[in-house]
């Protein structure tokens, strides 16, 4: 597009143009000042007029050696002042500001002027230091490179990882931080990177190494950031060295490894106790009541008992077996399902009727949720809990039984408070323990798995089981599922 002057004249532009623009002659005699160079150096303009451009730019000339300034007037270039040649200018009130400068020659009707453009660049200063402080203050290594790959910042904790001193890596490609093996892709990953700039994770599902000033290599995760400065296009990188994480992950693999060993030798072990154990137990038995059936008049009355004992040991035997196999299983399978507890324990009530009515129990049912759980599961140690609390009763008292839920942080507390003989403090724990009981069968009859099922259960939930008791007036056993 074409403007004719006549259209619009050149000091209209000038007057407009939102950068301080002064008109200097080859002595370096201000000739014209725009208003936004008035308004910046709080002169008038007819008080610039003839006056040397030293007054707002006092230390131009110091930039360069005079032979510059002298062959400058004669063969005139264009040439920038930036940030770092640390020039101020100064305003009529005497206030200095850091100054960016370019002088571009302006050849008109056989005369030389050169307009100046002055920009005050302390924002940009502040900005810029603002940003060195952040990237010091960092926890991460953080490194800033220019276009070409050059390490252009680092702060103390790069210096700290690789063990350089910041003025040995400033100007260095960041290839001196790249293994040799991985060196020769990196200018090209680089490359990539500027071509389509956007703040991601470097590598995404690569291992990457980084090496040391002394040559070991570390595993590390790199964050990359397009940052633009001074007009071009830099790149953070904000690098974490996870030598510890590694290190956790390969021990809780080598953990889960040696786990699932022992869960294959457990269940080994168990199939083994259910066949194996099983067979002569299974003879025992039978034989035990072939002689009950063929053999029990020939006996006398102490050899009645012994065979009565023999057979009721081993239908106990088996029992535990039994027992033990299920606790050993449960898990394998379960099935996660949102599922309402009221109905839930209403069935195990249910199928406790009897046992209620026998003992004349009263069942306090407070609302409880429904929530995720493994139903099956969460059933057998509602029906654990439920028919300890009517089995470990005083004979003489009815049980009154209170079972509640309350939302807890993270999850649900569920309780189960009876009125029964209660439990010693010294076995709070241990009857948590498999075949741990208190009383001898001829009292209450039992094997000894079912807390032991109940903690199994709600560990599987992730949660856990406890008892609080008084002993003589009664127990109230909690669990607690987190939300799942
Ligand atoms: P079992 O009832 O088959 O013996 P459990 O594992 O269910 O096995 O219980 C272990 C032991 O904990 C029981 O033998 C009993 O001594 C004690 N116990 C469990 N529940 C109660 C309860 N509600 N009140 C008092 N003691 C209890």
């Amino acid at each position: 597009m074409e403007i004719k002057q006549k259209d619009i004249n050149l000091q209209i532009i000038l007057e407009a143009s939102p950068i301080a623009l002064v008109l200097i002659n080859e002595r370096e005699n201000i000739v014209y000042v725009n208003n936004f160079a008035e308004n910046l150096f709080s002169y008038k303009k007819a008080e610039l007029k003839g006056q040397a451009l030293d007054i707002l730019l006092p230390d131009i000339h110091r930039i360069k050696p005079p032979e510059f300034w002298q062959n400058y007037f004669i063969n005139p270039t264009t040439f920038r002042v930036g940030p770092d040649d640390d020039v101020t200018a100064l305003t009529k009130t005497g206030r200095g500001f850091p100054a960016e400068v370019r002088i571009n020659p302006i050849g008109a009707e056989g005369q030389i002027y050169f307009l100046v453009a002055i920009t005050d660049i302390s924002e940009r200063i502040r900005a810029n230091e603002q940003f060195k402080l952040l990237v010091e203050s960092a926890l991460n290594a953080m490194i800033l490179t220019d276009p070409s790959g050059n390490i252009a910042m680092v702060n103390k904790q790069t210096e700290v990882l690789f063990g350089y001193d910041r003025k040995e890596l400033i100007g260095q490609k960041i290839e001196i931080l790249v293994p040799s093996r991985m060196k020769q892709h990196h200018p090209e990953h680089r490359r990539n990177f500027h071509a389509h700039p956007k703040a991601r994770p470097m590598g995404a599902g690569r291992d990457l190494f980084a090496v040391k000033k002394d040559g070991t290599e570390i595993p590390v995760e790199i964050g990359l950031n397009p940052i633009h400065k001074d007009g071009e296009q830099y790149v953070l990188a904000s690098v974490i060295d996870i030598t510890g994480r590694k290190k956790t992950e390969e021990a809780i693999k080598r953990y889960t490894h040696e786990i699932e060993e022992k869960n294959k030798e457990l269940e080994e072990f168990t199939n083994v106790a259910s066949h194996d154990l099983r067979e002569p137990l299974n003879s025992i038995i039978s034989l035990a009541e072939l002689l009950i059936i063929s053999k029990k008049d020939q006996l006398d009355e102490d050899g009645k008992k012994m065979l009565d004992y023999i057979s009721k040991s081993s239908a106990r035997m088996s029992e535990m077996i039994t027992g033990l196999l299920e606790y050993a299983r449960m898990g394998k399978s379960m099935n996660l399902e949102s599922t309402n507890l009221n109905e839930l324990v209403n069935t195990v009530l249910l199928d406790l009727d009897s046992s209620i009515i026998g003992c004349n129990a009263k069942i306090n049912v407070a609302p409880l949720p429904t929530i995720n759980v493994y139903p099956i599961e969460i059933r057998l140690l509602f029906q654990n809990l439920i028919s300890n609390a009517l089995k470990y009763r005083f004979q003489e008292v009815s049980p009154e039984i209170f079972i509640t839920a309350r939302q807890v942080k993270k999850g649900w507390e569920f309780s189960i408070k009876d009125n029964g003989i209660g439990i010693p403090d010294p076995q709070k724990e241990k009857i948590f323990n498999l075949f741990h009981r208190l009383h001898g069968r001829n009292k209450y009859d039992g094997t000894g798995i079912g807390l032991a099922q109940c903690r199994k259960i709600a560990e599987l939930h992730n949660g856990r089981i406890w008892v609080e008791s008084t002993l003589g007036e009664g127990s109230t056993f909690f669990f607690f599922i987190p939300e799942l």
